[in-house]
């Protein structure tokens, strides 16, 4: 193995090692916490080396990217997740690409969009509804930071939720959010807890779903957002190393 092989390697146990403590420390089984190894910029060598590594979960964030590379590997039986924000006029790219689930469902006009291209392909595609509840302007995402006290975005909030349930082809299987970087990591606890209960409350609303994922934490905060009750974890940096800043 080469030497950022097994670097790759050693990352990827260590992250899961960190996985496990964080769910014994609350109580929670491991295995209701999916990994998902984010490769945005990564080379093909660096997924190959994670994948021999045990990932079978990759997360991409950009169309074209996910396009290029996607079909270079599919000598490896991997699942492909899409987690960056997807332009509604690239909706029919997103289904056309063998994702297992996008995270990042942030609009009504792109739940459409993606509705009426997997009516055309004959598929119905899984998605999580990206919730921004810190209220941080940079972040993508349905505004969900006040709804407990704003009654005005609740009620905008449910409307539109119950409209993206509706569309025959798109399975709402949870949440999705983005905690801010904060220097103190402990502060983004509130933030996975908002989107925890957010989630009890979609399900009051809408009985027969059941919402199964709350897709949160990355590289920095992930410990905490399990411990909160993710699902799923999203991490590039601490499985891959810095991404390249081109
Ligand atoms: C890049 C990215 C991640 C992973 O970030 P790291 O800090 O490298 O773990 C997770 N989620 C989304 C939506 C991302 O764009």
């Amino acid at each position: 193995m080469s030497s950022a092989a097994q670097t790759i390697a050693a990352n990827v146990a260590a992250v899961q090692e960190r996985i496990t403590a964080a769910c014994q420390r609350v109580g929670r089984n491991p295995q209701e916490v999916q990994l998902v190894a984010v490769s945005k910029k990564m080379p093909l060598q660096a997924i190959r080396s994670a994948a021999q590594a045990g990932i079978q979960h990759f997360g991409e964030n950009r169309i074209e990217e996910a396009r290029d590379k996607i079909p270079q590997l599919t000598d490896l039986t991997l699942h492909w997740h899409m987690i960056g924000h997807l332009q509604s006029r690239k909706a029919k790219a997103a289904v056309e690409l063998p994702f297992t689930l996008l995270h990042s469902l942030d609009s009504l006009k792109l739940a459409q969009r993606l509705d009426a291209f997997a009516q055309d392909a004959g598929r119905r595609l899984d998605v999580l509804l990206e919730c921004n509840v810190s209220g941080e302007a940079s972040k993508g995402g349905w505004q969900a930071h006040e709804w407990e006290q704003n009654a005005a975005q609740r009620a905008e909030l449910w409307h539109n939720m119950k409209q993206v349930a509706a569309l025959p082809h798109l399975n709402i299987m949870g949440l999705m959010t983005m905690a801010p970087l904060l220097q103190d990591i402990e502060a983004t606890r509130p933030v996975f807890q908002a989107l925890a209960r957010l989630r009890e409350a979609l399900r009051q609303l809408m009985p027969d779903l059941p919402l199964p994922h709350l897709s949160m934490g990355m590289s920095d905060d992930f410990e905490i957002a399990v411990e909160e009750g993710a699902s799923i974890v999203r991490i590039g940096r601490a499985i891959f190393g810095e991404r390249p800043v081109v």
